[in-house]
């Protein structure tokens, strides 16, 4: 009996405000092109040479002269590690390649070293933590839980130690600027620079998923809460203030102040805060599978995301403020560094067009979740899925929309298993009065905004 199988959901249209979006969710990050990975291999290779032979590797330090290594945090030779080992995992788990990963092995080695003993000198090191989610990465990719120690140790040291200047910390604010005035498993209220917090509970997060410590995710949970419902934009951007003061009136640089202290036109919003408020989500969806993590990751990619950069991809933007005068701001010493009237060509403040990039080329994978006997639908955009369930079988769904202009999705199952298995969709938040549609038919299941649908059922291909 020929039979149509596919699902169709049909959702109102988005109540927010919608940056250029001309991206289609149709590239695949693992496309094995040879010329690609050559001439990554050539990269590799310097940054081989560049490293130590004790695997020390920070060329900021290296090359500058006067300064020694971890001589002071403001350096980011944490966050300059964290992007190395996320970045050579990755490179190993695509490639099967130890180049990258080797160099990344030898360097987290050495970190093991210097800062899994306690010491008063390196104590308050991590700074914009980064490294905390690149040492679980490398534990997930090895096996060796040295890596995950020493993650949870980064954790462990933030407010363990008195909060006054030292050596490793003159020339930048200290206290909750660098979320070490109150330990995380404390903490409340999100405090400080909003990268630098967002960034270390993603890393918490992760190292949760590891070790299942309640008393961390109890505070990830007040964590999150307290930045998406208090101190969040409607865009999903974060970060109220170039300059200002904690809720413990503490210095504060680009980051949280106190609760719904929501300003327009000075809001700084650094487009890599958006992404990591992304991120930590993320993060978050993947430990409880709830919808309300995924709203944030979608409000997040199609506003705050994208509002950090051009149509072209080309010219990007730092901060991202709600709303300008004339296409100008005059009030601050960053001007045309960090807060540009227009998105530039380059910012000599780079962290954040390759973060938005490496996110761009992320989202294929944060917008399906395998489930137990089935997948999730996290994130609606044209594109096909084509994996494996977890018992191994292959499933090739492909998704039709023209989302976000338009709400409707409708998927298409090309190729699955003859037994039943589950297919959820998020219903967004802001979606009232969806409808769900299978082969035409409407379902009379609860349509709650902002949770999953599930339907189990045996599938096959439209004939
Ligand atoms: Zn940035």
């Amino acid at each position: 009996m020929k039979k149509k199988v596919n699902t169709k959901a049909c959702f109102g249209m988005m109540g927010i405000s919608i940056n250029s979006w001309k991206l289609k969710f149709t590239f695949t990050p693992t496309q094995k092109n040879n010329e690609l990975l050559t001439e990554l291999d050539e990269y590799i290779a310097i940054i081989g040479k560049a490293q130590e032979s004790d695997g020390y590797l920070q060329t900021q330090i290296q090359l500058r002269d006067g300064v020694d290594r971890y001589e002071n945090r403001k350096y980011h030779e944490m966050y300059n590690t964290g992007h190395l080992l996320i970045s050579a995992c990755i490179h190993y788990n695509v490639t099967g390649q130890r180049n990258f990963l080797n160099i990344a092995i030898k360097h987290a080695d050495l970190l093991y070293t210097i800062f899994m003993p306690d010491t008063k000198h390196f104590g308050r090191f991590g700074f914009n933590q980064t490294q905390i989610m690149g040492l679980v990465e490398l534990y997930r990719t090895l096996g060796d839980k040295k890596y995950l120690q020493l993650a949870e140790k980064f954790i462990d040291n933030r407010g363990k130690y008195e909060v006054k200047h030292h050596t490793t910390t003159e020339g930048y604010p200290i206290g909750d600027m660098v979320q070490e005035r109150t330990p995380l498993r404390e903490s409340n209220e999100a405090v400080g620079h909003a990268v630098l917090a967002l960034y270390y509970y993603a890393g918490a997060a992760d190292v949760y998923a590891e070790t299942g410590e309640k008393a961390l995710l109890d505070a990830l949970d007040r964590l999150w809460e307290n930045v998406t419902t208090k101190k969040m934009y409607v865009t999903g951007a974060v970060g109220q203030a170039h300059y200002g003061a904690s809720v413990n009136r503490d210095m504060i640089e680009e980051g949280f102040i106190d609760a719904y202290m929501m300003p327009n036109m000075t809001a700084y919003n650094e487009t890599c805060a958006n992404l990591c408020n992304a991120m930590f989500s993320y993060r978050m969806l993947n430990l409880y599978g709830e919808a309300k993590y995924a709203d944030i990751v979608e409000l997040v990619l199609y506003n705050s995301a994208l509002s950090g950069i051009s149509v072209t991809g080309k010219e990007y933007f730092y901060a991202n403020p709600l709303r300008m005068l004339n296409n100008t701001r005059d009030y601050n010493a960053h001007e045309n560094v960090t807060e540009t009237p227009n998105r530039e060509p380059y910012l000599s403040c780079f962290c954040c067009p390759p973060n938005l990039v490496r996110t761009i080329a992320t989202v294929s994978e944060w917008a399906y979740s395998l489930s137990e006997n089935g997948f999730t639908a996290n994130l609606y955009g044209a594109n096909t899925l084509n994996s494996h369930l977890k018992d191994g079988s292959p499933i090739k769904v492909s998704q039709e929309t023209a989302y976000p202009w338009q709400g409707k999705v409708k998927l298409n199952i090309e190729e699955c298993k003859a037994g039943a298995f589950s297919i959820s969709l998020r219903i967004p938040k802001w979606a009232k009065n969806s409808k769900l549609t299978l082969n035409e038919e409407e379902l009379s299941k609860s349509l709650e905004p902002g949770s999953f649908v599930k339907i189990e059922r045996k599938w096959k291909k439209e004939m």
